[in-house]
């Protein structure tokens, strides 16, 4: 890990006066004017240390539900369906990711294929390894991690996955239906996807509320805030030049933070009550750990979480939630190729 890639964490610079031991917090939350909030935890592998979790964990529910699904179409027409993943060059956490979803797959019963290219393969390489699982009837979704190596036209790269097994969503005309009314997209991107699915699941009404999403990347803030607005909330996007994030921040029911930057969102940016989706992971140095350093989000979790009616944690929160969406598309894919209800 890189000294450029390690940020210090928020914890030691917290105004450690505003924030309550655990034990006497209550599960309510009384603000200034009166208003009483139940505290709750988005949580799919909840600290024990808290007391004010759900007992549900959606992903692990996903998981479940996807794997009887699996099993259901392998036991009625023999099918099996099939993931590929295509990885370039020897990045340490790519490689991580691909494991983990390696895994989940082998968990759900999910058929998975590697193929691992090395750092200078070229980008017909790439292209012809696409272009192989695209006509493979075994492979029902395609994911070619990323980034690419930078001499890869990662545009080139990505509209060659064949639409109908473009399970990460990121196919130029998946994501023009996401934005189109009336349309519908073959399949949503899997983050984004797993945001608003923590929110359904927890009961979090989404219609007529203000949701603020920081970060409009292709990969997470602009397709969440697509979501966001299809389920009818009032969304507003703070990037880079924004003038006033915290202040417009602060008017949000729910905040997805979708930026890279340790700890960005503190405290005082939350409005009491509001639902917190945190998808950064971002490394900070940590001695204690074998590896030197552990995961942290975009939103000081430590500050947040004592003004957030919910709020998802890093890790555990939206990053299971993501491999959960990503075996979640596949199975669709698999049943819409093989007309499988
Ligand atoms: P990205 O492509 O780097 O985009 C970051 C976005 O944040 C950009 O839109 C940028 O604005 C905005 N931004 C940067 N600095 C800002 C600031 N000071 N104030 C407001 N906005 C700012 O990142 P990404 O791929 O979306 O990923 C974001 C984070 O989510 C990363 O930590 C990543 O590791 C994590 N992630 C997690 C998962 C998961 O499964 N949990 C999945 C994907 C990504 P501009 O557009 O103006 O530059």
């Amino acid at each position: 890990m890189s000294a450029s890639m390690v940020f210090t964490d928020c914890s030691s610079s917290t105004n450690a006066a505003r924030l309550l031991p655990l034990r006497r917090r209550s599960p309510l939350l009384r603000t200034n004017n009166g208003v009483v909030f139940p505290r709750r935890l988005i949580n799919p592998i909840p600290p024990r240390s808290l007391a004010i979790h759900s007992s549900s964990s959606p992903s692990q529910l996903s998981w479940g539900e996807i794997a009887a699904e699996v099993l259901r179409m392998k036991d009625a027409i023999g099918t099996v369906p099939g993931l590929a993943v295509i990885l370039v060059g020897d990045r340490e956490e790519s490689a991580t990711y691909v494991s983990k979803k390696k895994e989940a797959c082998e968990v759900v019963g999910i058929n998975s294929f590697e193929v691992h290219l090395p750092e200078d393969a070229t980008e017909q390489e790439v292209l012809n390894s696409i272009s192989g699982f695209n006509e493979d009837p075994s492979v029902h979704g395609i994911l070619v991690q990323l980034p690419l190596p930078s001499h890869m036209d990662e545009q080139n790269i990505l509209n060659a996955v064949s639409i109908e097994k473009d399970v990460d969503g990121f196919h130029p005309l998946n994501i023009g239906c996401l934005a189109m009314r009336g349309r519908e997209p073959l399949f949503v991107p899997c983050t984004p996807k797993g945001c608003i699915e923590l929110l359904h699941r927890y009961g979090i009404p989404i219609k007529g509320k203000r949701a603020v999403v920081i970060g409009r990347s292709n990969i997470v803030g602009m397709p969440v805030a697509l979501l966001l607005q299809r389920e009818d909330a009032t969304v507003s996007i703070v990037h880079s030049r924004t003038k006033n994030p915290e202040e417009l921040t602060r008017q949000a029911d729910i905040v997805i933070a979708a930026v890279g930057k340790t700890n960005m969102v503190r405290g005082s940016w939350i409005k009491p009550g509001a639902v917190v989706i945190d998808v950064g992971i971002n490394p900070v140095e940590d001695k204690k750990k074998l590896s030197g350093f552990r995961l942290v989000g975009d939103v000081c979790y430590k500050e947040a979480k004592e003004i957030a009616s919910a709020i998802t944690p890093v890790p555990g929160g939206v990053g299971p939630m993501t491999i959960a969406m990503l075996l979640c598309n596949t199975l669709i894919s698999a049943k819409r190729i093989h007309n499988f209800q």
